[in-house]
């Protein structure tokens, strides 16, 4: 971390005499007792349990130093607030360090379009990103104390679960470019509608000091700020769009107005497409070569391939998206599915559970899959959960299975799909389908 003793404790105000402890550089910092290494700042957070409990634990692993927020017997800076004191700490050593910060939000694609980023801007820069899906106001600080000391471009997920999560980390990360990937339905159990959500993630305007990348969607108009430089992305005509797709099964062909390039990503899913031209457009913005852009992105790493193929046991084809799911995501995957061409004597099977979190209007937005559905494409959809009960009651004269319950619609599929078929999975992670898919694989 590069940060010594006194130095942090002055930092966050620490309001006990910490001149006495030995000014010495911390290792790193952790907030699971678990994770300590000699030398290390112990954090200690409230989770199920009060991290204080774990102080002395942590101090067996080789703790250097705690924060605290009541006097205990081992070394420590007390503080009111430990978490707020990690993230004080946290944005003093983006000042410091002044590694410049690229942030990434949206209803979806966050991860992907983070993990493009860095793919790209590692061509040239050291680059380091948020680990996994750490992108909330904890994993966020984690991440930025986390870099190695040679960072060059920090690229940071930042989530949001409710109004002004967004403006607060970035307000913390103050980022240099940042890039809004969808404004889509995602949380509106806790967002309530669509205009908040688009004002949730406008937030990211609230540190930025530089340009925003966002779709060209009316609904976020009213939350631009003034002088605030945009670059606005979507169909022809907008600064940045798709001028050739090709999708195949396992992977995708782009071209876009700004590149003299044809890429192809080794992950299908249309939205990758787009996630994939704003990785190229943060490339070029830091000058990276479209030779290297298109190097980068077909050599892409992804954190975890959210929508992946699997082959069953029996030789059947499984396209596995059964991460999480909410209206906009469950429509492209279904466009992207029903757009493959079927195997020779196969059939195409769709197996769609509930999307969760989505509140009041949860039965309309599933009933509202009606449309996506093309059953000129599909010969079998499987619903599954309450809520495609409502999407199940609504197309009665379709080949549509209803299961109330996931045995039973394990049982069905074991049965049911055939050597030749391509079967689709979606749905929210909590309604179980990787189960199924694990059984099948
Ligand atoms: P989380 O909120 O869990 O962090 P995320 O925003 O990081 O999600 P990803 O993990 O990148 O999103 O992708 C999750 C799923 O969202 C994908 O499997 C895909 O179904 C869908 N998705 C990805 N990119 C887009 C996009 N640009 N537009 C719409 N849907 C997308
Ligand atoms: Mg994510």
């Amino acid at each position: 971390m590069k940060l010594t003793t006194h130095e942090i404790a002055q930092v966050i105000n620490a309001q006990n005499d910490y001149t006495q402890l030995p000014d010495v550089p911390l290792h790193k910092i952790e907030f699971d007792s678990r994770l300590i290494e000699a030398g290390d700042l112990f954090l200690p957070l409230q989770g199920a349990r009060d991290g204080h409990d774990f102080i002395s634990t942590a101090f067996e692993k080789g703790a250097q130093l705690t924060f605290s927020e009541k006097t205990v017997p081992e070394p420590h800076l007390l503080v009111e607030d430990n978490l707020k004191a990690f993230q004080k700490l946290a944005k003093y050593y983006l000042e410091k360090t002044k590694v410049p910060v690229i942030a990434v939000t949206g209803s979806n694609g966050k991860t992907t379009t983070k993990d493009m980023i860095a793919s790209v801007l590692a061509q040239d820069f050291m680059t380091y990103k948020t680990q996994g899906n750490h992108n909330n106001e904890i994993g966020l600080p984690y991440t930025i104390l986390h870099m190695p000391e040679a960072t060059e471009k920090l690229v940071l997920e930042m989530g949001m679960d409710h109004p002004g999560d967004i403006d607060f980390l970035s307000q913390l990360a103050q980022p240099e470019l940042a890039v809004i990937t969808l404004i889509g339905e995602a949380h509106l159990e806790f967002m309530g509608s669509r205009e908040n959500i688009a004002k949730g993630k406008m937030g990211i305007t609230a540190g930025l000091h530089g340009e925003l990348i966002a779709p060209a969607d009316p609904i976020i108009n009213a939350y631009i700020p003034e002088n605030q430089k945009i670059t606005r992305f979507g169909v022809s005509g907008e600064e940045l769009y798709l001028t050739k797709l090709i999708e195949h099964k396992d992977r995708l062909t782009f071209e876009t107005n700004f590149l003299n390039t044809e890429i192809t990503i080794p992950v299908p899913g249309k939205y990758n497409a787009t996630n994939a031209m704003l990785a190229a457009y943060v490339g070029q913005h830091y000058g990276i070569s479209e030779a290297k852009i298109k190097s980068a992105l077909e050599n892409v790493n992804l954190t975890r391939n959210r929508t992946e193929w699997k082959k069953a046991k029996n030789g059947a084809d499984l396209l596995s998206d059964v991460y999480n799911a909410n209206p906009t995501a469950m429509r492209l995957i279904l466009e992207t599915f029903q757009s493959i061409p079927k195997n020779e004597k196969g059939r195409k099977i769709a197996v769609l559970a509930d999307m969760l979190e989505l509140g009041p209007t949860a039965p309309e937005l599933h009933k509202g899959l009606l449309d996506t559905l093309d059953f000129t494409k599909l010969d079998r959809v499987y619903l599954y959960g309450p809520l495609m009960k409502n999407l199940a009651d609504s197309a009665t004269d379709q080949p549509v299975s209803y299961f109330s319950s996931l045995p039973d619609l394990e049982k069905a599929l074991l049965e049911e799909i055939e050597p030749q078929d391509q079967v689709l999975f979606k749905g929210s992670n909590s309604m179980k389908l990787s189960a199924i898919v694990d059984k099948l694989v």
